[in-house]
């Protein structure tokens, strides 16, 4: 048995009619940026996760960057950001000027530890952004509290939670606003690159529109020097048609997850703790293996494909040497780099693939 570890066949032949109708839908229309798709799917997506405005944008990682910068942060500013995520999250930080200063998370949940946050806070700190992690909430309400106690905005990384709950609300639902992905292996994708930030706060939703439609409130009228990000029609009209299928794609996702968490076991494998609080949606399957390298070549012999996320910390990429943080100085984000391996988890995941590679990665020899 051959197993990816993704594939998007299954969703794509199950949305095979209303994806092509999309294209026709767009393609008779002749109106590709800023138009009608556009305005539809940000009313689904605002509704969905239940907060009052969303504006689509190109990205993941602009949706973050805007954010930030309709927050005023920039050139002198520190914003607190876990050690271990992917690399758009500091990179956000560093396009508006300011400076990511790195805090790390727990070994059992991968999300940020919040007993780190305050030892990092300095009288230039200015936001923080929580990341749920493959899909795991981060343990917000401490982190609510320290950023109220230190005036800091809160700005969550959702590029992996769409659908996640913490203590039952939606994930992107608890900060000033929150940064949405749909690359296309997230768990709601486009086909292609899009983004979209929500947020409670009209003005604020106001000006990263304006931000990234070249800083204009009305054409031709330009009261910010913005950039061009926009969600285009293409994309939003594919989205529109994914979204409902949303909750059945987490949901088959969770049990795919309960399966590998009640049928691993495997004494050099170590599996992600789910805190009571918290309903993952399961973006990536985290286990970890001191022997992880020769666990993911033994996998791959026999068919099953795996990936590493991250395989590099933030601090030790090379565009970051200018943080000047060395080696050790992040110990648990260093351990996770050196011992995560990602499972194969998608949806339309066969119980026998599910099986199979239960049952391979439990006769891996001791
Ligand atoms: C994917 C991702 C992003 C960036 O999203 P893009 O759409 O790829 O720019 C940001 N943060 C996290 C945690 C991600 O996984």
């Amino acid at each position: 048995m051959k197993i990816p570890f993704v594939t998007f066949a299954p969703l794509e032949k199950e949305l095979d009619v209303n994806l092509r109708a999309a294209f026709e839908r767009v393609y008779a229309r002749s109106r590709y940026i800023l138009d009608e798709e556009g305005s539809a799917f940000e009313e689904a997506f605002a509704k969905w996760c239940g907060v009052p405005y969303c504006v689509g944008v190109g990205n993941g990682l602009d949706a973050l960057t805007l954010a930030l910068s309709a927050m005023d942060i920039g050139p002198g500013d520190e914003v607190l950001v876990p050690s271990n995520t992917f690399i758009a999250t500091a990179l956000a930080v560093t396009y508006t000027g300011a400076t990511p200063v790195l805090v790390e998370p727990k070994l059992s949940t991968f999300n940020i530890d919040v007993e780190g946050i305050e030892e990092k806070i300095t009288s230039r700190t200015r936001a923080i952004i929580p990341v749920h992690l493959y899909g795991q909430p981060a343990d917000m309400d401490p982190i609510l509290k320290i950023a109220e106690q230190y005036n800091l905005r809160v700005l969550e990384d959702c590029a992996q939670a769409h659908g996640a709950r913490y203590k039952g609300r939606l994930a992107g639902s608890f900060g000033d606003a929150a940064a949405f992905s749909f690359y296309p292996g997230k768990n709601l994708g486009a086909l292609g690159d899009a983004g979209a930030v929500i947020t409670g706060n009209g003005a604020l939703a106001e000006k990263i529109r304006a931000l990234g439609n070249y800083g204009s409130d009305v054409k031709y009228h330009h009261i910010y020097q913005g950039r061009n990000s926009r969600l285009d029609e293409m994309q939003a009209a594919f989205l529109w048609e994914k979204l409902p299928l949303l909750s059945k794609v987490n949901e088959n996702r969770r049990g795919i997850a309960a399966r590998y968490l009640t049928g691993i076991n495997h004494p050099d494998i170590s599996l992600p703790a789910v805190p009571d609080w918290a309903e993952p949606v399961w973006h990536i399957f985290a286990a970890r293996s001191a022997r992880r390298d020769e666990l993911a070549t033994y996998l791959e012999e026999n068919g099953i494909q795996t990936s590493r996320h991250y395989p590099i910390p933030i601090h030790l990429q090379e565009c970051y040497t200018s943080l000047g943080i060395r080696k050790g100085a992040l110990p648990i984000a260093e351990e996770i780099s050196a011992t995560e391996l990602s499972l194969p988890l998608y949806y339309g995941m066969t119980r026998e693939e599910t099986d199979f590679v239960i049952e391979t990665i439990n006769a891996f020899p001791r």
